[in-house]
């Protein structure tokens, strides 16, 4: 059925909110993971971001912070952020988002009642999968950190609805520990134990891509290091896209630990350059700052290889999001993989993607109010085959996943 102006904004509405989405990046793990799974109220407060805020809207000193345990670092952040001040930032959003989709009243209350009702309203990640409308994930899995790897070595957990990626940023940040590492797990020599542990880690979790941030320094590995090009040809062997996420700048700040980490710089030419030079490997691309967005989008129309997915932390704001989301459509039609949640706790996935999808639904509308001003038919099936190609099937088809 042809849809009128009328019809358009709620059928959108109904679409969005009720279509299933693939994750393509998160930090999260599956529950039997126990030293990993992150759930509930404190670790949804001890969030890095939340972190950074605090500590530098307050004079609270981040070494004795960090001495503190989890219980006092979640009511210090929910006293400080929530309670002295007010809570208007797009990580103090996400939290009250939460609450506000549990239907738990905040008024009132202290920490510890919010907490103890927030913690028997989300028990499972079985009901925060089915309040996101999430079906499945994109873990990121480091072969290089053995005591987090070892959850390949269990069979209990659902490896339909947790998809590993293999994490390589410790083979730039720290390669002799890595080799030694890949050594030891193969019994190679010394040439041959990266790919041949790489192969290893290969079967043990059936891997959708590999994945490295860079920045402007770490990046020229990539295009002169012959460990990556052994690396490279070997994704390509494997048809294992690779996923830069390009322009982080460690330890900003040392003093505030993950939160620490800011803007680096990145020089896209040389991804170009990357996408020219192995025109059979495929590129997941997302870049941290707001400059190097339109170059981004320009690459994406001129290498097929080169795929931008999602808005990574700094660049996952709204006011960004609208502007960029409009700008990658203008250029890109629905050719691309518009989020990712980067969860690292579980019940994060249900607010970044309800804030996600808020802004999703007037960009949509517009578009596509504009096309009915023009005549071109727009049916409920055309809403349904797009969101599901943006949710799910863009991401799914670049990575080869049926
Ligand atoms: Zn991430």
């Amino acid at each position: 059925m042809i849809l009128s102006s009328d019809d358009l904004s709620d059928n959108l509405f109904k679409v969005i909110n009720e279509t299933n989405i693939f994750d393509i990046h998160t930090h999260i793990f599956p529950p039997n993971h126990q030293n990993y799974f992150l759930i509930g109220f404190k670790n949804l407060l001890n969030y890095h971001y939340l972190i950074a805020e605090l500590l530098t809207a307050t004079d609270i000193d981040a070494s004795k912070f960090y001495s503190y345990n989890d219980e006092k670092r979640a009511s210090l952040i929910w006293n400080e952020l929530f309670e002295k001040r007010t809570p208007v930032s797009e990580a103090c959003a996400g939290v009250l988002t939460i609450l506000n989709e549990l239907k738990i009243e905040i008024n009132n209350k202290n920490f510890e009642s919010i907490c103890n009702e927030y913690d028997k309203k989300i028990n499972s990640d079985k009901n925060i999968f089915a309040l996101s409308n999430v079906s499945s994930v994109v873990m990121t899995n480091n072969p290089f950190d053995i005591d987090e790897w070892s959850l390949f070595i269990n069979d209990d957990w659902d490896k339909k609805k947790y998809l590993a990626s293999l994490r390589l940023d410790d083979l730039i940040l720290n390669y002799e520990e890595s080799l030694k590492k890949a050594k030891d797990q193969t019994e190679m020599n010394e040439k041959d134990s990266i790919i041949a542990y790489l192969e290893k880690c290969y079967s043990q979790s059936n891997p959708v891509y590999a994945a490295v941030s860079l920045n402007l320094a770490t990046f020229k590995n990539l295009l002169n290091d012959s460990l990556w090009k052994n690396i490279l040809d070997w994704l390509q062997i494997k048809k294992l896209p690779l996923s830069l996420m390009l322009g982080v700048k460690k330890a900003v700040n040392k003093n505030f630990g993950l939160a620490g980490d800011g803007i680096g710089n990145i020089n896209l030419k040389e991804l170009s350059n990357l996408c020219n030079l192995f025109p059979k490997n495929k590129f997941l691309v997302t870049c941290l700052s707001l400059d190097d967005q339109h170059e981004l989008t320009v690459l994406a129309r001129k290498h097929p290889n080169l795929r931008i997915f999602g808005f990574w932390w700094f660049m996952n704001q709204p006011t960004l999001i609208k502007q960029i989301l409009k700008m990658r459509i203008d250029m890109l039609g629905f050719s691309f993989i518009p989020q990712h949640s980067d969860a690292r706790v579980s019940d994060q996935l249900i607010y970044k993607w309800r804030h996600f999808k808020k802004i999703l639904h007037p960009i949509l509308l517009e578009y596509y109010q504009d096309l009915i001003n023009k005549n071109f038919p727009i049916t409920e099936i055309i809403l349904q085959r797009d969101i599901n190609n943006l949710f799910s099937s863009n991401a799914k088809n670049f990575l080869g996943i049926k």
